[in-house]
């Protein structure tokens, strides 16, 4: 019959069976791992970590409470901060779907910048309670052009005047007769209704 192999608690210094330890991998330069015993015993090691969790649970929530406004401040603009990023990279996975975006332009930095757009776009909805938009100035698809998904090429628009913009396109860079165009709905809604 094989002797139970023991190893000595270095917490509680009880000399207990190895099944009382647990293990963790140690990484070996070979890259393989090899399982270890812990110095503590499991008993040691649970108790430690219910003191642990009792002495940071009373740090996390008088950190919150000492810091409430700053971290509500915090946790909004980062959320903030994200929504334009994500808006962002969104433009992005659908403008390289359909290839718009050059070699040379598929990069951080260009990513970036597009980002800032976004959360300018961002801010202005938050700051005026109307809703803007990121709009390409010459539309990606469209039967006679085709822009790019660029920095140059985008603009910051209202909802509304992308709902009247849409794909369009008049033949220049610019790119702004959709502008008359809203002149003229206005002025028709007016006379329509006498005002
Ligand atoms: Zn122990």
């Amino acid at each position: 019959m094989a002797s139970e192999k023991l190893k000595k608690c270095k917490n509680c210094l009880k000399t207990l069976s190895i099944q009382e330890f647990s293990t963790y991998p140690d990484k070996l330069k070979n890259g393989t791992s090899i399982r270890r015993l812990l110095g503590n015993c499991k008993l040691c090691v649970s108790e430690k970590q219910k003191q642990w969790k009792a002495v940071n649970k009373q740090k996390v929530k008088s950190y919150y409470s000492d810091n409430r406004e700053k971290y509500l401040a915090n946790s909004k603009a980062y959320q903030k901060a994200n929504i334009a990023r994500a808006k962002a990279l969104m433009a992005r996975a659908r403008a390289r779907k359909i290839k718009r975006i050059p070699k040379w332009a598929d990069n951080e930095e260009t990513l970036q910048k597009i980002i800032e757009i976004y959360q300018k776009a961002t801010n202005l909805t938050n700051e005026t309670g109307v809703s803007y938009e990121v709009d390409h100035i010459i539309p990606l698809m469209h039967s006679d052009v085709c822009g790019l998904h660029i920095p140059e090429n985008l603009q910051i628009i209202t909802a509304a005047e992308n709902i009247v913009k849409m794909d369009t396109w008049d033949g220049t860079n610019n790119n702004e007769s959709w502008k008359k165009e809203i002149i003229l709905l206005i002025k028709n809604l007016a006379d329509k209704y006498n005002v």
